[in-house]
């Protein structure tokens, strides 16, 4: 951008919010133009240039966020909704230019319900600060990621985040009630108070997951639930995959509501569990459940699951290590323990089936990556984290030790193993991501695999943003 049109631009958005929430792309921000992908971190230790932005902007109010998009519409230039940073798919950085809308300084809690259990906060408001507010006046959201420390309520919505306890209280986007969102041309839409409404479409959903091309959530109203009495980790160990898999769908579909439900394969429990929580030892799977309610309850359903484990071939290993991976359960991600070296390439390739579909599915991905890319030593692990009545997902790991030296060579050898790796996915019915969303480093591959939603997607977003201001380049769209 030439350095009047920046002059112009810069005093135009200070104009709404002040001087002291524009920052320039010249001055120390690197927090705020990267992600968590590997990508990122290969540029910067190779010292090349990181993807800029033009200027990083932190609103207060929804008003703002509406005069900030019409400045973008009348200067055409990209404007990318923020939260925490903390996705892995390069959705939240400018790609190419553009102003970043950094949301976290959009935190309060609006309203507090406590008669129907409901709250409405700003979409900036970290998940962590939301929880400790709630639980202070005895209430959760049950929306547990392993991020929540560093992801916004915004961010998760955007993404379909899933947390800890999804397999009874369901990913972020089954806690929405309503949203307030500003759309491309500034104008803000409220969407129906309540869900449920026959009164046309619901229209909250079609910005969930939408990772901000269809406009920026600003406010959300989301269910809350009382802390509950008892909580009760018991785990079990299998000599086979196959039978933590069949024990898990049993319970699934039974009409129990484990809220924790995890399966780690052998190669996991090593990689992941064994250094958190020690050692544990060695099974082809490790079940670790999770049940909360009140006391009597809790019993009951703790005392049925653990039949059905032990009919699948199951072995109990007590409470002691399921109460254990309950304390430590965000240590496994900081840091990310399969990880010895910063040197290393990795990606989670995140992906969710049927239950008919999703045991080969992960056969074949395993093997199949494994073969590929052996000249490369790529390491897959995996565990399967939020299940659902008809399927679960599955949460594989690749780690490839040498990389290519050069740069290009990496970025190219990441994608190959991407497009191999959604290749299976797509094969076996199974989603190219399950809850870290799309973005831009996997939009080549929706746009490829998946046609018909591509270019319906695309139609919606030329209705809504002719211009293509917000967050281009998502999806496999126009950058
Ligand atoms: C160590 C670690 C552990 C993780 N664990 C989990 C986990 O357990 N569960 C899980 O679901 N995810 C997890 N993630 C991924 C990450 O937390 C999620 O993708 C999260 O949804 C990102 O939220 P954010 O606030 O950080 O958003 P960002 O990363 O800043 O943005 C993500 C996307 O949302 C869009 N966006 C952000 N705010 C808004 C808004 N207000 N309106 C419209 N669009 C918006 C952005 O444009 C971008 O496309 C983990 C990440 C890390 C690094």
């Amino acid at each position: 951008m030439n350095t009047l049109l920046h002059f112009q631009l810069k005093k135009e958005l200070e104009d709404i919010l002040g001087s002291e929430w524009v920052r320039d792309a010249d001055v120390d921000i690197h927090p705020l133009i990267v992600d968590t992908w590997w990508a990122t971190r290969m540029l910067e230790k190779n010292n090349l240039p990181l993807p800029k932005s033009e200027f990083v902007v932190q609103p207060a109010i929804a008003k703002e966020v509406s005069a900030l998009l019409r400045i973008a519409q009348l200067y055409r230039i990209p404007i990318i909704p923020r939260g925490g940073s903390a996705s892995d798919t390069a959705g939240s950085f400018a790609l190419d230019r553009g102003i970043v809308l950094d949301m976290r300084r959009m935190n309060r809690v609006i309203d507090l319900d406590t008669t129907s259990q409901v709250v409405t906060v700003q979409a900036g408001i970290m998940m962590s600060d939301l929880e400790q507010i709630l639980n202070a006046q005895g209430f959760t959201t049950n929306h547990l990621p392993a991020s929540m420390y560093c992801s916004t309520v915004g961010g998760f919505l955007s993404t379909r985040g899933s947390g800890v306890l999804s397999s009874k209280y369901g990913k972020i986007e089954d806690l929405l009630l309503s949203a307030e969102v500003a759309l491309p041309d500034g104008s803000v839409l409220r969407t129906c108070p309540v869900p449920r409404s026959s009164a046309g479409p619901q229209l909250s959903r079609l910005f969930v997951g939408a990772e901000g091309i269809f406009g920026v959530f600003t406010e959300i109203t989301l269910q809350m639930f009382q802390l509950p009495e008892k909580r009760a980790f018991p785990a079990f160990a299998f000599k086979s995959l196959d039978d933590a898999f069949t024990a898990g769908r049993k319970i699934m579909t039974s009409g129990l509501k484990p809220a924790v439900m995890r399966v780690y394969d052998e190669a996991d429990s090593r990689k992941m569990v064994q250094p958190v929580l020690g050692d544990v030892g060695t099974f082809e799977g490790l079940l670790v459940l999770g049940f909360d309610g009140t006391a009597e309850f809790v019993d009951l359903e703790v005392k049925i699951a653990s039949e059905m484990c032990r009919s699948a071939g199951g072995t109990s290993i007590g409470e002691e290590l399921g109460s254990k991976w309950w304390n430590h359960r965000y240590d496994f991600y900081y840091p990310p323990h399969t990880l010895e070296s910063s040197s290393y390439m990795y990606a989670v390739t995140y992906t969710l089936a049927r239950y008919r579909e999703a045991p080969g599915l992960y056969r074949d991905l395993k093997h199949t990556l494994e073969t590929k890319f052996a000249e490369h030593e790529l390491e897959f692990v995996a565990h399967f984290s939020h299940w659902y009545e008809w399927g679960m997902s599955i949460y594989p790991n690749f780690i490839v030790r040498c990389p290519p030296e050069d740069p290009y060579e990496g970025y190219s050898l990441f994608i190959e193993i991407w497009r191999t790796a959604v290749e299976v996915m797509h094969r076996h019915n199974g989603t190219i991501n399950e809850h870290h969303g799309t973005g831009f480093k996997l939009g080549r591959f929706y746009r490829d695999l998946e046609p018909e939603r591509f270019e319906l997607v695309r139609k919606v977003k030329t209705a809504l943003d002719p211009k293509n201001i917000l967050s281009p380049g998502m999806f496999g769209l126009e950058v």
